[in-house]
């Protein structure tokens, strides 16, 4: 056997090697492009693509340009001007930032870098060719860059081979002009194909308007919103609502900080959340953009920035999991289908309200009185659909209703729960004057376990009402309980509290989340029940009690309150038009 002697690769050759892995593609070229463009803030950018893309991939932008004396190291490997310190790629907030883009596509192709800056007298140009680089020569643009990148993979012909579908690369190309186009709507994208017009962008308000742009009026308004700001992760988007799918995941579009990246849970996160509503084999169609701060994400874990990864990525999951259940609820998705997909914990109200098993909760739920309240939302107002008339029950368990938007079926326990929970709340905020002392003072028997609580935690039990006095020998004593509760509850009130606090592992509770649970329970027993039929309350009345809550379509532990069928949706399911 013969040993082969060790030779140092040549600068060119170690270039070739890992453009490979930076570049593969002619739509892997244009997104470099389409990040530096945006990086430089240009709000004007125009691609021209002759043939699949090998031939010629030019950008030209209106942004900040480069400096005559840059050119050069623009074009070379390793140069950025986008971090210098290694501080740096803990919070990168650009799109590039690894500075191997432009020194990657010129190892594999002719490059022509124009570009002039807003102080300069006249634009710059040099021409590159694997080694060679030419002098800068005066070129003719006004402001900004235009590079232009011919004979892509010239000297790999491999590489060039592997990619033969013309329709495929061209496809993929135009699919990276959308994906930048729906995360920056007030930038305009220009894209030609063998100098034909494909994609004419202009800057538009907002997604939405994008949206209307990129599709067809009728698609758009199918579409459901998505917003959400809490817990330091921003949501927004759309997603499409049943009667809208596609064969192919192909227009779910996830974005991070407006970079469109993979997300591999995604489609099975948005199967679980459509449930039985999205058959097999068809997709949704979802743009879902997220916005995280930039040191809870790493973007360096992929040469192409195609791949995130997530501080805590099991909380993004559940956070975007409520913000698309939420979404689907709020236009009324029958939510029957995702109850039965079991995911989360299981949630057990008191033991002899056998009306309220065994559920799940929906998502990772809090006290409602803890949220933050939303930010305006950059879309235009959804207002969600709500029943006005109520017109029979079934089964005495279910009301069925209607607007002008659709039928509604609304579930008489939940629903009155609901509106007794909110009841609580509101004279929570009111401060109503928190308790009511009792006739007659009510002793109460404590384990020791719950004395210790008591002692523990004596200032919570006080902030929310209960009054309890320590006679020594003789035990406690309740004088006071919060008003709220009603004549022969409130022993009962004051052990479902100390249970809530036996059972909690924080080291803290705040009185708020105990009013907030002792609410639920509260406003679970008071409710109706299923097939009782003594204390239904006017039908109508249902409804109106509902219209006064901040959150109707759920009640406090979290079940549906009502499905609705969309009027859309409806004749949708007889093939009809409207
Ligand atoms: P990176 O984007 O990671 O910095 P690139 O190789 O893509 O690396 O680009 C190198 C440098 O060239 C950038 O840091 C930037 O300063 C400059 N540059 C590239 N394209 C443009 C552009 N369209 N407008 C202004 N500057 C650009
Ligand atoms: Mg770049």
């Amino acid at each position: 056997m013969i040993v082969k002697k060790i030779f140092k690769l040549s600068d060119l050759m170690v270039a070739q090697i890992s453009a490979g892995e930076v570049v593969e593609s002619p739509a892997g070229v244009l997104k470099e492009l389409l990040d530096n463009s945006i990086d430089a803030d240009a709000t004007d950018v125009v691609i021209h693509v002759n043939g699949d893309g090998f031939d010629l991939i030019q950008v030209t932008d209106n942004g900040n340009g480069i400096l005559m004396e840059d050119l050069v190291p623009a074009m070379t490997s390793f140069h950025t001007s986008k971090i210098s310190k290694p501080e740096d790629l803990l919070r990168i907030g650009t799109l590039g930032f690894r500075g191997e883009a432009l020194g990657a596509i010129r190892s594999v192709s002719r490059v022509t870098l124009e570009s002039r800056t807003g102080e300069s007298e006249q634009a710059w140009k040099i021409s590159a060719e694997a080694e060679y680089i030419s002098d800068p020569e005066p070129g003719i643009i006004p402001n900004g860059t235009r590079i232009r990148i011919t004979d892509l993979f010239y000297n790999s012909p491999v590489r060039r081979e592997f990619q033969s579908n013309q329709r495929r690369l061209l496809k993929d190309m135009t699919d990276m002009v959308t994906d930048f186009s729906l995360a920056y709507p007030q930038k305009s994208f220009r894209f030609f194909s063998d100098n034909e017009i494909k994609l004419n962008l202009t800057s538009v308000k907002n997604l939405t308007e994008r949206l209307k742009q990129l599709f067809s009026i009728e698609f758009s308004h199918g579409l459901i919103p998505l917003y959400r700001d809490q817990e330091g992760v921003a949501f927004r988007g759309y997603i499409s609502g049943f009667q809208f799918y596609r064969n192919s995941p192909s227009l779910i579009r996830f974005f991070v900080n407006n970079r469109q990246v993979k997300y591999p849970r995604l489609v099975g996160l948005l199967r679980s959340v459509y449930g039985e509503l999205m058959q097999p084999g068809r997709f949704p169609v979802a743009f879902i953009f997220s916005e995280v701060l930039p040191e809870n994400i790493d973007i360096n874990i992929h040469p192409q920035k195609k791949e995130i990864r997530f501080k805590n990525e099991d909380k993004f999951y559940e956070l975007l999991r409520s913000v698309l259940l939420r979404a689907i609820e709020g236009r009324g998705v029958i939510a029957a289908t995702r109850l039965q997909n079991p995911a989360k914990p299981v949630f057990k109200s008191s033991e002899n309200d056998n009306d309220t098993q065994t559920f799940n909760l929906p998502i990772n739920w809090e006290p409602e009185t803890h949220e933050h309240l939303e930010k305006e939302s950059p879309f235009e107002r959804f207002e969600m659909p709500f029943p006005e008339m109520a017109h029979a029950r079934l089964f005495k368990t279910f009301v069925i209703a209607s607007s002008s938007d659709g039928l509604f079926l609304i579930d008489q326990h939940t629903a009155h729960e609901r509106i007794n929970y909110e009841k609580f709340l509101n004279s929570l905020t009111k401060q109503e004057g928190v308790k009511q002392y009792l006739t007659q003072p009510l002793p109460v028997r404590l384990t020791p376990a719950e004395k210790e609580i008591m002692k523990k935690e004596h200032h919570l039990f006080g902030e929310m009402g209960f009054d309890l006095e320590d006679l020594g020998p003789a035990g406690f004593v309740l004088n006071s309980v919060p008003y709220y509760i009603e004549s022969g509850e409130e022993e009962n009130a004051l052990f479902i509290l100390l249970q809530q606090l036996a059972n909690k592992n924080q080291d803290r509770l705040s009185a708020i989340m105990l009013f907030d649970s002792l609410a639920k329970d509260l406003s679970c027993r008071n409710a109706i029940r299923k097939g009782d039929d003594e204390s239904v309350p006017n039908l109508q009345d249902l409804i109106t009690g509902l219209s006064k809550c901040r959150r109707p379509s759920r009640c406090p532990h979290g079940r549906p309150t009502m499905i609705f069928l969309g009027k859309t949706d409806l004749f949708g399911l007889f093939k009809r038009k409207i």
